[in-house]
């Protein structure tokens, strides 16, 4: 992309408006335009990033064996009678009347019509285990929407849904969706504790939260500095294996690590005192399982093998994919502006032209840009006729980790810069070598699964 015919609406000023950082940087870097409270545009690089973490989403989820799907954001309010959660969600449901004089909801969440979905077309034993999931729009009407797209009223979410026959096998599901979640958290460079949680309005028994420790996290959370150190890695997950993944789930939660909610300041005097720590944190998923606490009142039921007709097993899990884009800038920025990890940046490199008109720079510059692009990356060129000051904060503000400088001078030495935007560090090495050693950087170690 030419900078020239992008779209990339950057403003000068600090957003009064903004309390936070993320919020601010979004803002800045034109990534976001607020519609109405807690309702937002994602302008192109806005889009482009909650696209990288979408498909980073989906391609976790297909790897665990979970099936991608769609459903609407519009929902009968029917339904919600059914679980008795029509009533009982109050006021963060948005709620309207279509010309017929049906009620309807915006969805805030899909228990409801995952289950009936299920129940329609399922009858028996042998099509289980079953995992579906969607990422769509969601809308709560928060009392406090705050922070940009951290706690929006329309956001979106990725929810899945798990349907086993047995308690045991439902929570095969949830550790499942646990490890899932741990490596789409790592992939994004993102550093997210599992805590034990409180279920809320979606109900159920087992429930943990994932946490992004930041100071801005709206989250109080407990835990012991240990569980810090735990990482998954590069280890290989056999997603079938249920010893495996409750043993990376055991391993995950030995540690005390709890959310305000769930916090025991009795168990907490247990850790020794140099590794107590209280924090906050953001949440940016949760799972759940609730057994039949959907499928008994909405007859999801089928046949076991003994011939009897059971309610099925159940748990949801949620990836708040649009707060993510916020809480991966709250773990990554600096003075100048967003540091995108590999994994979500909007686009590969920056190419700084710093001799817009020069005709040896120029086709420097395009010979880059063509070869780059060439190797499947995506360059932004900030061919503009600007101060290379002004260039330079540019791309610095939005965030891309790697910048090319291409100007007259390095160029008679036959060079351009390579310049890290997470350690500040130059080389300079000769422009044929660029589009190689960016593909290494960007060289994706495994092959990923397409939803
Ligand atoms: P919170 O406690 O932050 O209100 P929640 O527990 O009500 O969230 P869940 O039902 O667990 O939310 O939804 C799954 C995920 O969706 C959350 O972990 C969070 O990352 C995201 N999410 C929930 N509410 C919002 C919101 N208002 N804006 C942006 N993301 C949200
Ligand atoms: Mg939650």
């Amino acid at each position: 992309m030419r900078l020239s015919r992008y779209f990339l609406p950057v403003l000068k000023e600090i957003p009064s408006e903004a309390q936070i950082v993320s919020h601010r940087l979004m803002l800045r870097a034109g990534m976001i335009k607020q519609q109405a409270a807690g309702i937002y545009s994602w302008l192109p690089m806005g889009f482009k990033v909650l696209r990288r973490l979408e498909q980073i989403v989906h391609e976790e989820q297909l790897r665990a064996g979970h099936l991608p799907m769609l459903m609407p954001t519009i929902q009968s309010a029917d339904l919600w009678r059914e679980s008795n959660r029509y009533e009982a969600y109050g006021p963060e449901m948005l709620r309207m009347r279509d010309r017929h004089d049906r009620d309807l909801l915006y969805g805030p969440t899909n228990e409801e019509m995952i289950t009936d979905i299920f129940r329609a077309h399922v009858s028996t034993y042998k099509e289980l285990p079953l995992t579906l999931y969607h990422i769509q729009w969601k809308f709560r009407d928060e009392i406090r929407p705050r922070f940009g797209v951290m706690r929006g009223r329309e956001f979106f979410m990725k929810d899945g849904y798990n349907f086993d026959l047995s308690k045991e096998d439902a929570l095969h599901a949830y550790n499942r969706h646990f490890v899932s979640y741990l490596r789409t958290y790592e992939r994004l460079g993102l550093q997210a504790i599992p805590m034990r949680a409180d279920s809320g309005p979606i109900g159920g028994e087992d429930t943990h939260e994932f946490l992004v420790l930041a100071e801005t996290g709206e989250s109080k959370v407990h835990y012991d500095s240990k569980v810090t150190e735990i990482r998954l890695g590069e280890r290989e997950i056999n997603y079938d294996d249920v010893d495996q993944c409750k043993s990376i789930l055991e391993e995950f939660t030995a540690l005390y690590a709890r959310t305000e909610e769930t916090h025991s300041e009795a168990e907490f005097t247990h850790i020794p005192v140099e590794r107590r720590r209280s924090a906050r944190g953001i949440e940016v998923g949760q799972i759940f399982y609730f057994g039949t606490k959907y499928s008994e009142p909405m007859r999801a039921v089928v046949q076991n093998a003994e011939g009897q007709t059971v309610p099925v097993h159940m748990g949801s899990h949620g990836i708040g994919v649009s707060r993510l884009a916020a809480a991966v800038i709250e773990a990554s920025h600096d003075e100048a502006g967003i540091i995108w990890p590999e994994a979500v940046t909007p686009f590969h490199c920056g190419i700084v032209n710093l001799k817009q008109g020069d005709k040896t720079t120029d086709a420097a510059c395009e010979t880059l840009y063509e070869k780059i692009t060439q190797c499947g990356l995506e360059p932004l060129y900030d061919d503009r006729v600007e101060r290379a000051g002004a260039k330079f904060a540019t791309i610095d503000l939005i965030g891309l980790p790697w910048r090319i400088t291409v100007g007259p001078r390095g160029l008679k030495n036959s060079v351009v810069e390579l310049t890290s935007r997470r350690t500040g560090k130059s080389e300079e090495c000769p422009p044929e070598m660029i589009p190689d050693k960016l593909t290494k950087i960007y060289k994706r170690t495994d092959d990923h699964p397409s939803a």
